[in-house]
């Protein structure tokens, strides 16, 4: 495990960049996100750092010598560590580097942030109990938890080539799909699209095929954390997903965030991993003291909604949901640990889906099928319009951030995505 403090985190630490000063910026100079931006003058990807509203570039900043985010993402970990101390160091007030960082950086609004990295191989799990079984009860009142799920940390194979980045609109998806009443399914545009609030674990270090990570190994293989939005068309997803899974339901569009807050900015905000009473404890290959002590991270979660209408009057959307990462059912380590425990190989770039990560409470529904009952209990938004499903011209709008007494508050910047019309 590597959630190791050091002076990178010390809440004391002011940047002479003044707007990573401002007590609700969500790149302070504690944070230090990786992602990758492009300006107009210049078309090809660079490596940047978000501090305050600028972007450093980490190249000309004579960081780091290629714009490879999958070759920076492989470091190892006291060389990833030691690239996040010279960038702090250089950002501090009274850097001798300043002169030469401030000739690297770009306003944000200045650049376009594309995907932070190429993605290789996407794997979805189900880490949230609490939306493992609000959905269950919808398909199997009786029976809603199936008996692997407090011993599999569940998953399935997704797919990445539709993986977009943040602000980038995708059209509402086609599909077949049977109503209940009908003999024969029907061709359309989806009627039941639905958001996920997830989390994106990136991986960095690759491992050997036939060499599974071991628990205490398993953080050194993954550089960061972004938001993650799986979008879910439920009625293609109900037709289609028996025996083998969602297919065509999931993998028109999910969308990510640019930045990746790396697992040593999160390294402040861990906490014990632990089971209700009576829950079993995982098996040895699952199981770890660091993990026990620290394999969970509390981040907040929000979930934004705008309409077409909303926009249109200069409304910034409606929170409609939260809920907090502490509460998923395995952790970061637990996830590595189980895809490779059958000997298969992560490679840098592979990501990682939490699952929607729904809260203990109904109103921390990471989803709509949780929000509206499967579509059953529509709600009313401030802009007096009402939601089950999302319509067209919706935006969706993940947030995220942590916050501990004693340290300094950063967050993930957002994951935005709109519908648009078949
Ligand atoms: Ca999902």
């Amino acid at each position: 495990m590597n959630a190791a403090l050091d002076d990178t985190h010390n809440p004391a630490l002011q940047s002479w960049v003044a707007s990573a000063n401002a007590p609700d910026t969500d790149f302070p100079i504690q944070n230090l996100p990786f992602g990758r931006f492009r300006t107009e003058a210049e078309p090809d990807w660079r490596i940047g750092v978000a501090i305050g509203n600028q972007v450093l570039d980490l190249r000309a900043a004579k960081l780091i010598d290629s714009s490879d985010m999958n070759r920076l993402m492989r470091l190892l970990p006291g060389v990833r560590r030691s690239v996040r101390q010279a960038i702090s160091e250089g950002l501090r007030v009274g850097s001798a580097q300043q002169a030469v960082f401030k000739a690297a950086l770009h306003a944000q609004s200045d650049v376009a942030m594309g995907l932070p990295c190429q993605i290789g191989d996407y794997t979805d799990f189900y880490t949230s109990v609490h939306h493992a079984t609000t959905i269950g009860k919808q398909l199997r009142p009786d029976n809603p938890l199936l008996p692997n799920y407090k011993w599999v940390p569940i998953g399935y194979h997704g797919r990445a080539s539709s993986i977009i980045p943040s602000g980038q609109g995708f059209r509402r998806p086609k599909g077949q799909t049977k109503a209940p009443d009908q003999d024969a399914p029907t061709l359309g545009p989806c009627r039941r699209l639905d958001y996920e609030l997830e989390l994106a674990m990136l991986v960095g270090r690759p491992n050997a095929l036939g060499e599974p990570i071991a628990m205490a190994d398993a953080e050194d293989h993954v550089f960061g954390v972004s938001l993650f939005n799986d979008w879910s068309a439920r009625d293609i997803q109900a037709w289609e997903y028996q025996p083998l899974g969602p297919f065509l339901s999931k993998n028109f569009a999910s969308t990510l965030s640019p930045w990746v807050v790396t697992l040593d900015a999160l390294a402040p905000f861990r906490v014990p991993f632990t089971r209700p009473a009576g829950d079993p404890e995982p098996l040895a290959y699952l199981d770890a003291p660091a993990n026990r002590a620290q394999g969970a991270i509390s981040i907040e979660l929000e979930v934004w909604l705008q309409t077409a209408q909303m926009r249109a009057a200069g409304h910034a959307g409606d929170r409609i949901s939260r809920s907090n990462y502490r509460d998923a059912y395995w952790t970061v380590a637990q996830l590595v640990a189980h895809h490779t425990v059958n000997g298969c190989n992560l490679r840098a770039g592979d990501l990682l889906g939490s699952g929607t990560l729904s809260g203990p409470e109904p109103a921390q529904g990471g989803s709509l099928m949780e929000l509206s009952a499967g579509g059953k209990k529509p709600f009313a938004l401030s802009s007096g319009e009402t939601r089950a499903w999302l319509e067209d011209g919706d935006t969706i709008i993940l947030r995220g951030y942590c916050q501990q007494p004693g340290f300094r508050r950063i967050g993930f910047g957002e994951c935005r995505g709109t519908v648009l019309p078949a």
